[in-house]
């Protein structure tokens, strides 16, 4: 128990003392470890994302990501695409219901390049005042700046994963230090900035995920925000997944005390 307590009054945690976190099963343990997460979220003040909303745009994607539902492979689902005026009329009846900001996703899809999502941007910061997210994975850096222009606020990159192995095993497009560098240049160009890793990849244990969460703490982001995967059922280091993904985010949300950390499914 002395072990716990000396970790948790810490300010900064090591990679040790986070896979500590993540592995501990003794009952009470888990249950203080718990306990000091729910302290950290209920004296965090609300932000921008409080009132946030979420727009799919398109489930069309030229990738292929390992067991996401809207992978180029995947035949058995049927496509939408939302044309811009439908965005855009969205995006305002949602501001009028008192939605403050919105995340715009969607997969890669070619018909969403930079001039239709700088418009449907620009569109709508003309009409109400709301925050735009962006979620549409690893784009140009020009496409970026256009969107950062148009009026874009915040962009949210998921890194997937440090370890190459688990990344590689996703099939993500491009690699884990290429995300990296466009976030470093989203940060440049003054979007406000959101990352995080997969959780409950098959084969993660919890000295990966300690590594993932120790990463993202040192990016030094706006917001943290992990993705699970849940899609298939495994053990990580004997706990299953869901309990993973569980211990995941009360041990993200202890190592980022000043920030609301979340958990998604955006693998992009
Ligand atoms: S995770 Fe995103 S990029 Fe990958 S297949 Fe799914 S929608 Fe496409």
């Amino acid at each position: 128990m002395e072990k716990l307590l000396e970790i948790l009054n810490k300010s900064k945690l090591s990679k040790e003392d986070i896979t500590y976190l993540l592995s501990e099963n003794d009952v009470e343990k888990r249950a203080i470890i718990q306990k000091a997460s729910a302290s950290i979220i209920s004296i965090i003040p609300k932000d921008y994302h409080s009132l946030e909303q979420r727009i799919d745009i398109s489930n069309y994607c030229n990738a292929d990501c390992l067991f996401c539902k809207s992978r180029n492979s995947n035949n058995k689902i049927n496509r939408f695409r939302l044309n811009r005026e439908e965005i855009i009329k969205k995006a305002i009846e949602l501001h009028k219901n008192g939605c403050n900001s919105i995340l715009l996703h969607s997969g890669y899809d070619n018909y969403y390049n930079t001039d239709r999502i700088a418009y449907i941007i620009y569109s709508i910061k003309q009409i109400a005042k709301i925050k735009i997210i962006l979620s549409f994975g690893l784009r140009e850096l020009e496409e970026y700046k256009e969107w950062k222009i148009a009026g874009a606020d915040s962009y949210y990159l998921n890194i997937i994963s440090k370890n190459n192995n688990l990344y590689n095993e996703t099939n993500s497009w491009n690699s884990f230090e290429n995300r990296v560098e466009h976030i470093a240049e989203l940060k440049k160009l003054g979007y406000n900035v959101g990352s995080g890793s997969i959780i409950g990849l098959p084969n993660q244990t919890c000295s990966d995920l300690a590594e993932d969460i120790y990463f993202v703490k040192k990016l030094n982001l706006n917001y943290v925000d992990f993705c699970h995967f849940n899609s298939v059922r495994s053990v990580h280091d004997d706990i299953d997944s869901e309990e993973f993904i569980r211990r995941g985010i009360e041990v993200s949300q202890i190592v980022n005390a000043d920030t609301n950390v979340r958990l998604n499914d955006l693998i992009n």
